[in-house]
């Protein structure tokens, strides 16, 4: 099944298998690998293919032909002692893009140092968004590199009813908006004469703390 795009998904706990559903529902396939038997039963049909075995056995990873996928990610967190093995075994074997999972910056180290090209941090990287919902008004934020973010939230009074390019928003708040919604739309790219409306949703990007400082703005 090693398609182009397909992907590898080692351990499927709650970050593993709601990555694996979310790359099925955008059409990617996936095979996905866990030890335990009724996780794996839970994901029989939901997966392009799921086997249960222990991925820290290289014989297992070759039968599997994992070095014909272009991607792998190690989903495996809390057991690190397997994290690492897996993703050993991965950089053995020259799967060319790997991803891995890790609970805290010692174990992220350990696999950057391996070799391992992504290192992500869900617990931490959640842990920062949410405090950024909870300080701030936006309905939604997402940091796409320190210091610079993207918001979720309604449209101010001084945007409404005329055009964007006419209301100085970059000059007086340094943000820009991207994208628009109205209620019940699509999302649309937003221009210099996209005119707002009162109930609609916007996107905004800029520097972190201009962004959080907009979405104040009623
Ligand atoms: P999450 O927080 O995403 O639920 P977690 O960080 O608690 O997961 P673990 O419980 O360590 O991570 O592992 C996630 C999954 O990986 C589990 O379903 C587990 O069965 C599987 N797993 C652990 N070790 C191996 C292994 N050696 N081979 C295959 N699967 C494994």
């Amino acid at each position: 099944m090693a398609e182009a795009d397909s992907v590898a998904v080692i351990g499927l706990g709650r970050f593993g298998s709601s990555l694996a559903l979310e790359l099925m529902a955008s059409g990617t396939e996936v095979l996905g690998i866990d030890a335990n038997e009724e996780v794996v039963q839970d994901h029989n049909a939901r997966l392009t293919q799921v086997v249960r075995a222990d991925a820290t056995k290289e014989e297992v990873l070759r039968q599997l032909a994992i070095d014909e996928f272009d991607r792998a990610v190690v989903a495996i967190g809390h057991d690190i002692k397997a994290s690492i093995l897996v993703a050993s075994l991965l950089l053995q074997l020259k799967v060319p893009v790997i991803w891995a999972k890790a609970l805290d910056e010692q174990h992220g180290r350990i696999l950057e140092q391996l070799g391992v090209q992504h290192v992500v941090y869900p617990e931490k990287d959640m842990g920062r968004r949410v405090a950024h919902l909870v300080r701030g008004a936006a309905a939604d934020y997402l940091e796409l590199e320190p210091g610079f973010a993207i918001i979720k939230t309604g449209v101010p009074s001084e945007l409404h009813g005329r055009p964007l390019g006419e209301t100085d928003l970059r000059q007086r708040h340094g943000v820009t908006v991207a994208a628009h919604r109205r209620p019940q739309g699509s999302w649309k790219t937003a221009d210099n004469s996209t005119v707002l409306g009162v109930k609609e949703t916007i996107l905004v990007i800029g520097q972190t703390r201009e962004v959080e400082a907009f979405a104040q703005l009623r």
